[in-house]
């Protein structure tokens, strides 16, 4: 049947990418269907009940400057929250929370409950409505057919999906879930290009078969971090304790046994998996010399007895999982809820994508999240935001928009993929951006809030939060700035303690602050009051120690500008420009970048070739 309402956007799947793509594209007003297989299962975390972590919080916190909802869930389902590198420089900081599954869930579908122009189906979309080059709709299992003008398509793992635990295999989504074969199906009859990857995750264990006694306590951060700008530590429910304990030589051994029974080693799976969150078997037999790893035992919420071993994904047969849990410390008679398994996916390449994620082949379809070969729900949800904003901006006849690498996280995500592809699950690190001091993720507020006020996404109350803070941070830095502290006085010899030397002349208290030996703290209160807000005073006071740094990446950045602002017409020939290799035509050609920065980014096209380019540019006009 023909539903009879047309939407403005459709998003197909309602895991980490659909569930912000479909709040971002509604709270810009957008008539937004969000489609997807279970609405019990809607925000559901797959793997470990964790958010954040290096890399990740940033993309969170800029999913949260930009009204998305995994930061609000994550502080009403956080029972654990730490502060990663908390010694290291901002750049690298990093919150990591601990959830609840089910609270993390209940948080996420009550913000979707709420949201004005979003509606909710369950069902799976198994067909893509195509007229010409443009998707017009999505037809169900059920034979629903939903017009729209863009859609959305989030399907995670769940395309082509086939389980594996040991030798035996079967197709499916996730654990308990089935898989996208009909919708497979239809996008690898479309024009782009298509692979196979693989993750995996650990067997659960039920806390009451565990002895705790040996192990090693671990708790969170106090006072307790928070993950959204607008949260705060009241939110957050009752804080539970983590605890560590190690594989061993026999746990090696177990493993060893297994492995011509395992779908990784007997060739069985040919997908890639994640390199930086490997399978248990794989570090045995990468890192043979190494006879024990860690393993985090993570609650997986405070109304169950499940726990999360955070290390031992494992797709071996069932009877050397169980082996294996029985060989180490404190789970000797551990008793297993759910195996661990494998899941070999289809994901498509991400170079066929637009920076807005619109597809190059087929007009208003975007993709989001695992299907673009990323791992992670951060990535998922970052990209989710950005191509349902971009299909209600289409939708509404509006220009995309993408930010830049020096912009976001979310900038550095998009431009790796659609520029390089990957070969492997992608994940964010604060290594893959250039510009880390600017990219911090205390300050993702200040540097997106007003773009996303601009786009629409970002609502009054955030708005309104987001300009006092703004202006305090200002007030206070001219405070600063205009507030001075004379030598031989109560206020210099306060300060003076800390410093090698007396203070020879007269320093505004902005002098004193960008002096290593002193913090905020030190310097605010010698004259004057002090801000009470901490985002507040650590913006203040971060931006005064690094802005020698900050002011450099910026120069560096206004010196690229003219490449950015360099555009490659979609139909250049790169068989023109004389003087490239053929080796560098090709990967322009399968890459087909759209600014001169691009394709200076694609890995193998030297400064030489950019310069060839820039004169067949030049030529063209
Ligand atoms: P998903 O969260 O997978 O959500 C997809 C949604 O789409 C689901 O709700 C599904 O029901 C729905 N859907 C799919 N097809 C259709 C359809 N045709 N019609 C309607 N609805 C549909 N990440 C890590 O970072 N580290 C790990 O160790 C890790 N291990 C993992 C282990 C396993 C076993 C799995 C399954 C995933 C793992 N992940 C891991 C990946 C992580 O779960 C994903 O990166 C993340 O969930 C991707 O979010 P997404 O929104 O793209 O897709």
């Amino acid at each position: 049947m023909d539903f009879p309402k047309t939407y403005d956007v459709i998003v197909i799947g309602g895991g980490h990418a659909g569930t912000e793509a479909s709040l971002a594209a509604a709270r810009m007003g957008a008539t937004t269907l969000l489609l997807t297989h279970n609405i019990e299962t809607l925000g559901q975390m797959s793997c470990n009940p964790a958010i954040g972590g290096i890399g990740k919080s940033h993309l969170v916190k800029e999913v949260d400057a930009l009204g998305g909802a995994m930061a609000e869930a994550t502080d009403l389902g956080g029972i654990q929250f730490r502060v990663l590198n908390a010694r290291k420089g901002p750049a690298v900081r990093a919150t990591r929370v601990q959830a609840d599954r089910a609270l993390y869930r209940a948080a996420i579908r009550s913000i979707l409950e709420r949201q004005q122009n979003l509606e909710i189906f369950q069902q799976a979309a198994d067909d893509l409505i195509v007229e010409g080059e443009r998707v017009v709709g999505v037809v169900t299992n059920a034979g629903v057919r939903f017009r729209a003008k863009t859609v959305v398509i989030t399907a995670g793992t769940f395309l082509g999906g086939r389980i594996h635990i040991g030798l035996d295999s079967h197709s499916g989504g996730r654990a308990g879930d089935p898989p996208s074969i009909a919708l497979a199906e239809r996008l690898r009859e479309l024009p782009f290009r298509v692979e196979r990857l693989k993750t995996g995750t650990p067997p659960r264990i039920d806390a009451r078969s565990v002895d705790f006694s040996g192990l090693e306590e671990q708790w969170g951060d106090s006072p307790t971090p928070v993950m959204s700008y607008l949260g705060n530590r009241d939110q957050h429910p009752r804080q539970v304790c983590c605890w560590i304990t190690h594989t061993n030589s026999r746990t090696h051994d177990v493993i060893r046994g297994g492995l011509d029974r395992s779908p990784m080693y007997s060739g069985v799976i040919e997908g890639i998996g994640p390199r930086y969150c490997p399978s248990i078997e794989d570090k045995v037999h990468r890192f043979a010399d190494k006879d024990s790893h860690q393993i985090f035992i993570e609650p997986e919420g405070l109304t169950t007895n499940e726990l999360y071993p955070n290390g031992i994904s494992t797709s071996l047969p069932f009877d050397v999982q169980i082996e294996l849990v029985h060989s180490i410390k404190g789970f000797e008679k551990a008793h297993i809820t759910r195996p661990g398994y494998a899941i070999e996916y289809d994901f498509f390449d991400p170079r066929d994508l637009l920076p807005s994620l619109q597809t190059k082949f087929i007009q208003g379809l975007y993709f989001a999240g695992q299907i673009n070969g990323t791992t992670g729900y951060e990535e998922a949800a970052a990209q989710g935001l950005l191509a349902g904003a971009n299909a209600a901006l289409q939708a509404q006849g509006k220009e995309h928009w993408s930010p830049r690498r020096d912009e976001a996280y979310l900038g550095v995500l998009v431009d790796d993929l659609i520029t390089s592809g990957t070969k492997e699950p992608y994940r964010m690190f604060t290594s893959r951006a250039e510009y880390r001091l600017l990219l911090r993720e205390d300050n993702a507020d200040l540097r997106l809030t007003e773009k996303g006020r601009e786009l629409g996404l970002v609502d009054d109350a955030r708005w309104a939060a987001f300009s006092d803070k703004r202006e305090a941070i200002a007030r206070e830095e001219q405070r600063l700035r205009d507030t001075w502290v004379h030598p031989q006085t109560p206020q210099a010899a306060a300060v003076e303690v800390k410093l090698p030397q007396p203070l020879a002349r007269e320093y505004s208290l902005m002098d004193l602050l960008r002096r290593p030996e002193l913090g905020y703290a030190d310097v605010a209160s010698l004259k004057g009051e002090p801000v009470q807000d901490e985002q507040v005073a650590e913006q203040v006071e971060i931006s005064a120690k690094y802005a020698g740094y900050i002011d450099r990446q910026r120069e560096e950045i206004e010196r690229l500008q003219a490449y950015e602002d360099t555009p490659i017409p979609a139909d250049f020939d790169y068989s023109e420009v004389s003087g490239l290799s053929s080796e560098v035509k090709q990967k322009l050609g399968d890459t087909r970048p759209d600014t001169l920065a691009r394709a200076s980014r694609i890995p193998g096209v030297t400064p030489a070739a950019v310069s060839l380019l820039l004169i067949q540019l030049k030529k063209r006009g």
